[in-house]
This record gives C-alpha cells, sequence and structure tokens, in this order.
C-alpha cells in the first residue's frame, strides 16, 4: 500500500498512481489468452493497492474486458474501472469508429462484458478523422447524463482534438504513449494536459518489456506477439535500445531499485501521471511497491537523458501501433 494517489477529476475515489494494463490480458496481438494467471493477475493488483484497471473492448475482441467483468465480481466497488471506446473491427481487423451510433452498442457491449452499470472513466482509443470530434463528445457526455460513465477521457489525442472535445464536454483525463524510449507527449500533449488539469495515463511504461530489465536479444516471439512488428525490437535497433537498458540499470542499482521499478518511477516524476503497467501473470506486478515512494532527483534526470541521447542513434516511436481509419 502506498501514500501516492491522484484524484481523477470527476471521481469520487483516489486513484493508485499505478494502474494494471490489460491489453496483453485480452490475448489477441500477445500471442494468446491465458484466463487463469489473467484473473490472478487481477486478484494480485488489487491486493498489492492498484486501484486503478485499463482495458479496451478491442483488447481480444471483448476478451480482456470479460475477463475483467468476472474477475471483479463482488468486487466492483474496490476499483476504478477505465475503458474506451471508439475502434471497430470487422474480419479482425480493426479501424477507428467514434460515430455517436457506434458508441451506443459499444457502451452496452462493455457494461455487458464489464458485468457493472457504470464505467468509472470512458476514453474514445484513437480520434477518428471521419467523425467530428464534438458528435463524438455529444454522445459521450450524453452518457454521463445518464449515468453509465462518470468521466470522460481521450486517448492519442493531440491538443488542438482535445480542445475540439472540450468545447463540448469536460475531460478528465488523456491516454498517450509514455516510456523512457517514447517522449513525443513531453513536447504538446503533457504540458497541454498540466495546465488543463488532465490526468494522464501513460501507456507503455515498459516500452512493451523492453524496460522490464529482463528483456534479451534472443527472446523469441510466439504468435501474433505484435512486438515481431515492433520496429523497436528489430536489429540494429533492438542493440541500442538493450544497451540503453543496460546502462540505465547503473541508476537503478544506485537507488537500490530493478530497472523496471525505475522504468516506472521516470513516468511517475514527470507530471501528474498515472503509469499503466501491463501484466498479466502474478508475479510480473508483484514489484509493484519497489516503484513507490521514492523519487528520481535532477542529476538522476540528466543522467537519463544523456544515456539515451548516447545510446540510442536511431530512435524510433510507437506510430506502427495507429489502427487505420474506416474505409
Ligand atoms: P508495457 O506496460 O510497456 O509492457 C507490458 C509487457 O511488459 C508485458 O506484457 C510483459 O511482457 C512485460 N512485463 C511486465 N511486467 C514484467 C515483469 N515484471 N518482468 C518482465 N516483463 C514484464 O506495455 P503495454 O501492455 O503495451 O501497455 C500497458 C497498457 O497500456 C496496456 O495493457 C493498455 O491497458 C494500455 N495501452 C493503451 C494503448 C492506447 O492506444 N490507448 C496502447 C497500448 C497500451 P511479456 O508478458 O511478454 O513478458
Amino acid at each position: 500500500m502506498t501514500a501516492e494517489m491522484l484524484s481523477i477529476p470527476g471521481l469520487a475515489k483516489p486513484a493508485s498512481r499505478i494502474a494494471l494494463g490489460t491489453w496483453a490480458i485480452g490475448g489477441a496481438m500477445w500471442g494468446g489468452p491465458d484466463d487463469e494467471n489473467a484473473a490472478r493477475t487481477i486478484d494480485k493488483a488489487l491486493d498489492l493497492g492498484i486501484n486503478v484497471i485499463d482495458t479496451a473492448p478491442v483488447y481480444g475482441f471483448g476478451h480482456s474486458e470479460d475477463v475483467i467483468g468476472r474477475a471483479l465480481e463482488g468486487k466492483r466497488d474496490r476499483v476504478i474501472l477505465a475503458t474506451k471506446v471508439g475502434l471497430n473491427w470487422q474480419d479482425g481487423k480493426v479501424f477507428r469508429d467514434s460515430r455517436p451510433e457506434r458508441i451506443k452498442q459499444e457502451v452496452e457491449d462493455s457494461l455487458r462484458r464489464l458485468r457493472t452499470d457504470h464505467i468509472d472513466l470512458y476514453q474514445v482509443h484513437w480520434p477518428d478523422p471521419k467523425t467530428p470530434i464534438e458528435e463524438t463528445a455529444r454522445a459521450l457526455e450524453q452518457l454521463v447524463t445518464d449515468g453509465k460513465v462518470r468521466a470522460l477521457g481521450v486517448s492519442n489525442f493531440s491538443p488542438a482534438q482535445m480542445d475540439e472535445f472540450r468545447k463540448v464536454a469536460p475531460l478528465a483525463a488523456v491516454q498517450p504513449p509514455y516510456n523512457l524510449f517514447e517522449r513525443e507527449i513531453e513536447k504538446d500533449v503533457l504540458p497541454y494536459a498540466i495546465q488543463n488539469k488532465l490526468v494522464v495515463l501513460a501507456y507503455g511504461p515498459l516500452c512493451r518489456g523492453l524496460l522490464s530489465g529482463r528483456m534479451t536479444a534472443d527472446r523469441k516471439f510466439e504468435g501474433d506477439d505484435l512486438r515481431k512488428t515492433d520496429p523497436k525490437f528489430k536489429e540494429p535497433r533492438f542493440d541500442q535500445y538493450l544497451k540503453a537498458v543496460a546502462d540505465l540499470k547503473a541508476i537503478a542499482d544506485k537507488h537500490g531499485k530493478s530497472m523496471l521499478a525505475l522504468a516506472i518511477r521516470w513516468v511517475l516524476d514527470r507530471g501528474p501521471t498515472i503509469a499503466l503497467w501491463g501484466a498479466r501473470k502474478p508475479e510480473q506486478i508483484s514489484g509493484v511497491d519497489d516503484a513507490l515512494d521514492w523519487k528520481l532527483n535532477e542529476a538522476d534526470m540528466k543522467e537519463i537523458d544523456a544515456i539515451l541521447t548516447r545510446d540510442i542513434t536511431d530512435p524510433v516511436g510507437p506510430e506502427f501501433m495507429a489502427p487505420p481509419a474506416r474505409a
């Protein structure tokens, strides 16, 4: 348990600064599901004081939400349940779809799978260039009025897109990619969030396992694992990122912490953030306490920046994950 909590506007319950990310629990794009371990991971997260669970309909095409709904039976009130809206799929192909009629359908599907009567934080997963943002925002605001949703968020939105949204409905949170290797939001989204008092749910804080401290050059990815197409996991870049992790580890050692704790701590020390730690086995999150209740100082931050600049000569972002627009 920890004193580190954060308030998400519109929600009564304070949020833990580490959330459980459940994309991999859905199975698809992560080499397949393992429901027994998934349920144990959710239980373990609650035991460790994590009270935010982030999911999405598209994670395993409903499977992640379904597993969470089952695992939380009798425990729903203990958590802040964050899910998403605005991606659609056909024959396993995902595309952006934030039309009001899609939203009306999706919220009912999510409530049913999650076995709840309300969603605490409802986030637009990706901006849909074919639907005016104000139409999406109006449909979501109606869900708040109807009591189906408590607070609204957006994911992968630019400040200009958030401005459009906020003309219609208030935003409580934004969910961008953010980790030691993916820092694009520092230019615009992070300052915007600070200025407008939005909580930042930082996704991929371990850069899909690269920052776990356990990734090795010979790691094999199974089945449909998205890391087979992630450009960071291809040589010669993979080597550069692994070298950076080895050098960053020295800073973690100085604090008597694991590499993984350093990666999470760094995200937590950069602003009003919640780190969405992706895990699918209980032992993966057993180190939560190691990441909480300490701080990186200014000298650490400078040293980290120097390592990243020196080691990663050919950086690449998470753009490969962006789903296409509607046909
Ligand atoms: P992540 O948190 O950066 O990395 C998760 C992966 O790291 C795990 O699947 C696991 O890989 C590895 N890992 C975790 N704990 C570990 C440990 N103790 N030791 C060794 N390896 C460990 O990546 P993410 O899952 O992509 O992102 C986190 C969450 O953010 C997602 O689950 C989702 O909720 C959210 N997200 C949102 C978006 C969006 O567009 N809004 C996009 C991506 C993610 P293995 O199990 O393979 O070892």
